[in-house]
């Protein structure tokens, strides 16, 4: 409840950004505050079954999701935008509202079978996190979880996650 009161009271509002009609939500006071990034840490950590591993979407998932592995003693997988990764790399492309984006991963990065809670700022359409459990499936590991600091429920996101569990810390 704390980590929830946090981003209510300290997330960045913008209208028509990054275009006009688009009411934008921006965590980076948040993750800026020490006592909201600890307790945001934790929070998005709790609630779903035990995993080996965090993987962070780029590019606030990275931030969040180093806090959710600290908390939870994991380590934490960059899952990437196209052309960062080196070597043999996986990618899945998804849409978006204009166009297409695409994300990548080593499959050398997970283990066999691992267990991993994604983790990003904002699930909005849910096409981000539905292309990372993608390629941690390909990848022969198991998104066991999408954990998120908000939800904006009328882009009805969970509905493209089929199974996957989501806990969100705010719905919008
Ligand atoms: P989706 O693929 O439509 O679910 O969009 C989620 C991705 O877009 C996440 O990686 C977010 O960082 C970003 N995103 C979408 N809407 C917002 C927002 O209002 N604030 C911050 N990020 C957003």
């Amino acid at each position: 409840a704390r980590a929830g009161a946090a981003i209510d009271r300290l997330t960045r509002v913008a209208p028509d950004f990054p275009v006009p009609g688009v009411l934008f939500r921006d965590l980076t006071p948040v993750l800026a505050d020490a006592d909201s990034l600890r307790l945001i840490g934790v929070a998005l950590a709790v609630g779903f079954g035990p995993f080996d591993v965090v993987a962070g979407l780029e590019s606030r998932g990275f931030l969040l999701g180093t806090a959710v592995a600290m908390a939870a003693g994991t380590g934490v997988l960059a899952i990437r935008k196209p052309g960062k990764l080196p070597g043999d790399i996986l990618s899945e492309e998804f849409d978006l509202e204009y166009g297409t984006a695409t994300l990548e991963l080593n499959p050398s990065d997970v283990a066999d079978g691992a267990r991993v809670l994604v983790v990003d700022d904002v699930l909005a359409t849910g096409g981000t996190a539905a292309a990372a459990c993608r390629l941690l499936r390909r990848a022969g590991a198991a998104p066991i979880g999408v954990s998120v600091a908000i939800e904006l429920g009328a882009l009805g996101g969970r509905a493209q996650l089929g199974d996957v569990p989501i806990r969100a810390l705010r719905l919008y």
